[in-house]
């Protein structure tokens, strides 16, 4: 991978961090839930929103882990590089995800092994 594409996928990598932490850090509080929680009738409704927020926090936070490792192997030098075959990832695949860690085969076989195990 050339240095001009490498720069250009550490700048999508750095905005996306920069918009899922804004994300995360500015949504509803706990705190705001708990104070509409005067009808009881809502409250399984306000339950069931606070886990799905919840959740939604987790897979940001799963996606910001994602993200920063994708900057530590670009400093390693080791971005682009899939983890399963050492081939490279094509820059096509980096720039729909540049988290991407695997080349697209090793991808599609992981994906088939995954269905398979879960038929
Ligand atoms: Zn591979």
């Amino acid at each position: 991978m050339d240095n001009r594409k490498r720069q250009t996928l550490r700048t999508v990598i750095l905005k996306r961090l920069a918009e899922v932490s804004r994300q995360a850090g500015h949504g509803p509080e706990e705190t705001d839930a708990e104070e509409r929680l005067s009808d009881p009738v809502d409250q399984a409704t306000q339950e069931r929103e606070r886990d799905l927020l919840r959740l939604f926090r987790a897979r940001e936070n799963a996606e910001i882990r994602k993200l920063a490792l994708a900057l530590d192997r670009m400093e390693q030098g080791s971005y682009g590089i899939c983890l399963s075959c050492d081939g490279e990832i094509s820059g096509k695949r980096l720039m729909a995800e540049p988290t991407a860690l695997l080349c697209v085969d090793c991808q599609e076989k992981r994906e088939q092994k995954r269905a398979a195990a879960t038929r």
